[in-house]
């Protein structure tokens, strides 16, 4: 028997509801939890329950059952000490996995020293992806991995086609590894340096942010 992950989203706002919409499509167990009763209303025939909580309250997550549940996503975003004192609870109940969407860096911080096991920007994270994008049209998409480090996902441009990667030597050059090349349907995972790039390959592209940023403008840019 396969026994299914319980989630529980605690916030019901732009981010928290879709996260638990989409929870919630991949027929994932959810309990969505909101202090507002109309959010709590809109999500009670998404979610597998919903109620209105105020999660500051440690008595009202206990009898939630919320420590059972094997990943809570706190998506309360303009009240922060609301989240952060929700952060604080669920670690003190021993709640296995906390997810926490930050406002800003002070309250990354702060959380992330309470115990939260993954911090998110969206709205920062988003903006930075948009950014690489609308900055080059061969940039599909980017995505940070750390504060120095990011991948990102490339249309070769003309100066690339039909070269292979030891003649682009893109290491040497830009200290960036091609981890694969997406070619129609077709992935190459971990490419050869003998390697030839055609015309519509798309590259993905790991480095530290100095790096990729200059390969985009070199390589990229005519
Ligand atoms: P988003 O940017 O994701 O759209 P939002 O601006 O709609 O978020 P926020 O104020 O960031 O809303 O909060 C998200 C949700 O968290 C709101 O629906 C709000 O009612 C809920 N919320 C705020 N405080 C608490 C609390 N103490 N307990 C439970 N839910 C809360």
């Amino acid at each position: 028997m396969i026994v299914k992950k319980q989630f529980a989203v605690i916030g019901l706002g732009r981010f928290g509801g879709s996260i638990c919409r989409s929870l919630s499509n991949n027929d994932m167990e959810v309990l969505a939890i909101d202090i507002d009763e109309d959010r709590v209303n809109e999500f009670s025939s998404i979610a597998t329950h919903a109620v209105i909580a105020d999660t500051t309250d440690e008595s009202v997550l206990k009898s939630l059952g919320i420590r059972n549940f094997d990943h809570v996503i706190v998506a309360i975003g303009d009240n922060i000490q609301a989240s952060i004192l929700t952060t604080l609870i669920l670690k003190e109940l021993g709640v296995s996995h906390i997810t926490v969407k930050a406002q800003n860096d002070y309250h990354e911080k702060v959380v992330r020293k309470i115990g939260a096991d993954r911090i998110v920007h969206p709205e920062r994270d988003m903006g930075q992806r948009i950014a690489h994008n609308i900055m080059s049209n061969n940039v599909l998409d980017y995505l940070e991995l750390s504060d120095q480090h990011s991948i990102v996902e490339l249309i070769a441009s003309e100066k690339m086609h039909d070269k292979t990667l030891i003649e682009l030597d893109i290491r040497a050059n830009y200290g960036c590894n091609v981890v694969a090349i997406k070619r129609d349907e077709e992935i190459i995972v971990s490419p050869q340096a003998t390697q030839t790039i055609v015309k519509g390959d798309i590259l993905i592209v790991i480095g530290a942010d100095n790096d990729v940023n200059r390969l985009e403008k070199n390589l990229l840019m005519d």
